[in-house]
């Protein structure tokens, strides 16, 4: 992974030089600042001390937050993930904006676990109207490390649409205005649209019908990891970049 990272920064540092010595070449002319080719954060630490990791690609209109595995026992989303990274090209995509957190469970995912490292589910840690304490034995929502992380992410980035990558339930699902991207993958995918119903405290509850951002959670079938990356890529990858290229909401 580490490589992986290395070379697409690689690429954008190269990119951002190509705009430097385009830019010296025009002297004297103003010349607009490099766009972001790709953007790696730590935007927080896990239980364990894990670095939360985000990735973003693109600098142009609407944002779009991409979550794999918050359940720890569900690893396709942040193999999935990883393909999304790994294989939009930082110097042609550009809009939507595309911030990608791989694995918002590494704990959990460590230890194919659904919790946190605590015993916490962290998608029933959002600090939703719905929210219950007796769920995880959580002390209050946020009370984790992980909720936190992607709650002040999404102040500081307003994602336009929210994308949460679950297993294994083989549905698209959606809260908050979301229908159109949602058939649109649903309709990709070959997944079927079947609303599941907001959980209390879920990042679906807080950030879809509490702040009315689009929230789309595309279930995967149980074990489609075992299928390999070019699988995952061909069968949901696809049809994900096709629906945030086609549908992604204005930025406000
Ligand atoms: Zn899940």
């Amino acid at each position: 992974m580490a490589k992986k990272v290395l070379k697409i920064v690689g690429r954008a540092l190269v990119a951002c030089l190509c705009v430097a010595i385009i830019g010296c070449a025009r002297a004297r002319r103003v010349v607009p600042e490099p766009r972001v080719v790709v953007r790696v954060m730590i935007i927080g630490r896990s239980v364990e001390g894990r670095d939360l990791v985000a990735h973003q690609v693109g600098s142009e209109g609407a944002t779009v937050l991409v979550i794999g595995s918050i359940h720890g026992n569900e690893p396709a989303g942040a193999m999935l993930c990883k393909e999304i990274i790994r294989r939009i090209d930082p110097l042609q995509w550009q809009a939507p904006r595309v911030i990608v957190i791989p694995e918002a469970n590494p704990d959990g995912l460590a230890d194919g676990r659904r919790t946190n490292a605590r015993g916490i589910d962290i998608n029933r840690n959002f600090p939703a109207a719905s929210f219950r304490y007796s769920i995880g034995g959580a002390s209050g929502a946020l009370s984790e490390p992980e909720s936190r992380a992607i709650h002040d992410m999404m102040l500081t980035f307003k994602p336009d649409l929210i994308l949460s990558i679950h297993q294994p339930l083989e549905v698209v699902d959606y809260d908050g205005p979301a229908s159109e991207p949602a058939r649109m993958l649903a309709a990709r995918s070959g997944l079927p649209l079947h609303r599941l119903g907001a959980r209390a405290g879920s990042l679906g509850s807080w950030a879809g019908v509490d702040l009315g951002i689009p929230v789309i959670t595309l279930e995967l079938p149980r074990g489609v990891e075992r299928d390999g990356a070019e699988a995952l890529w061909q069968a949901y990858g696809l049809p994900i970049m096709q629906m945030l290229a086609e549908t992604a909401p204005d930025s406000k």
